[in-house]
C-alpha cells in the first residue's frame, strides 16, 4: 500500500475506533511502517476521531521527525517495537476501558492475563503478558516492550492499557478489538458469578496447531 493510502487508511481506522467507543479524547495511537522503513505514527494530544492524513508524524526508524506534527510520546515504544519486531507492520496503543480494567486487576497470571474462554481470543491475541506499570512515555515502557518483543505479539500495560503488534493497521485494528471483547466478556462473567467453562488442554492444542489455519 503507498504512504497515500497508509495516511487515509490510519485516519479512517481512528475514527472507525473513537466513533464505535474503542478510544476517548486524546487517549491511544496508531503507527504504521512505510514502504520506505519509516514510521507513520499518530501526533501527540490528537484524537484518534480526528486525524488529518497530511499531518501525521512522519519519523525515522530511530525516531527523528521528517514531517508533520509531533508525535505522540508514546511513540518510543512504538519505535522499539518495529525494532525488536521486523515482521511488525503496524502498531495498536489503546485506552479501552475493559481492557484498562483489566489492567488495574491484581493477582493477574503475568504470562498471560485472560484464561482462555473463547477460540477468538487464543487464534488472534493469546497470550497477553502483564507489563509492569511504568509512567506513561518513560523509556522503561520501551525497553521492556523490546525485551518481550518475542515472548507475544499482544501485551498489557499495568494501570494502562493493551499494546497491539500486526502484520497491518488493519490486522492490529482487528486484534485489539477482540482483545477489548475479550476483556469486557471477562467482567460480564465475573459479575454474572457463574463458573467459567474454559477451554480444555486439547481444545487449546487444537487451536494452535499451525496446520490448523490460524490466522496468526
Ligand atoms: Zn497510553
Amino acid at each position: 500500500m503507498t504512504e497515500t493510502k497508509l495516511r487515509e487508511e490510519m485516519a479512517a481506522l481512528g475514527a472507525s475506533l473513537f466513533n464505535r467507543g474503542f478510544a476517548s479524547g486524546s487517549g491511544g495511537n496508531l503507527s504504521v511502517r512505510l514502504p520506505d522503513g519509516c514510521i507513520l505514527a499518530t501526533p501527540t494530544n490528537s484524537s484518534l476521531g480526528r486525524l488529518v492524513p497530511d499531518r501525521l508524524s512522519k519519523l525515522s526508524p530511530d525516531g527523528v521527525l521528517l514531517s508533520g506534527d509531533l508525535p505522540s510520546k508514546e511513540s518510543s515504544f512504538h519505535l522499539a517495537l518495529y525494532a525488536a519486531k521486523p515482521e511488525c507492520g503496524a502498531v495498536v496503543h489503546l485506552h479501552s476501558a475493559y481492557a484498562v480494567a483489566l489492567s488495574c486487576c491484581l493477582d493477574l497470571d503475568e504470562e498471560n492475563v485472560i484464561r482462555p474462554f473463547t477460540p477468538y481470543y487464543v487464534m488472534k491475541v493469546a497470550p497477553l503478558p502483564l507489563l509492569p506499570y511504568f509512567k506513561p512515555g518513560s523509556p522503561e515502557i520501551a525497553a521492556t516492550l523490546a525485551e518481550k518483543a518475542h515472548t507475544a505479539h499482544c501485551f498489557l500495560l499495568a494501570n494502562h492499557g493493551p499494546v497491539v503488534t500486526g502484520r497491518s493497521l488493519e490486522e492490529s485494528v482487528n486484534i485489539a478489538e477482540e482483545l477489548e471483547e475479550t476483556a469486557k466478556l471477562f467482567f460480564l462473567l465475573r459479575g454474572a458469578g457463574c463458573a467459567v467453562r474454559y477451554l480444555n488442554d486439547a481444545q487449546l492444542r487444537e487451536l494452535t496447531l499451525p496446520a490448523n489455519g490460524r490466522s496468526r
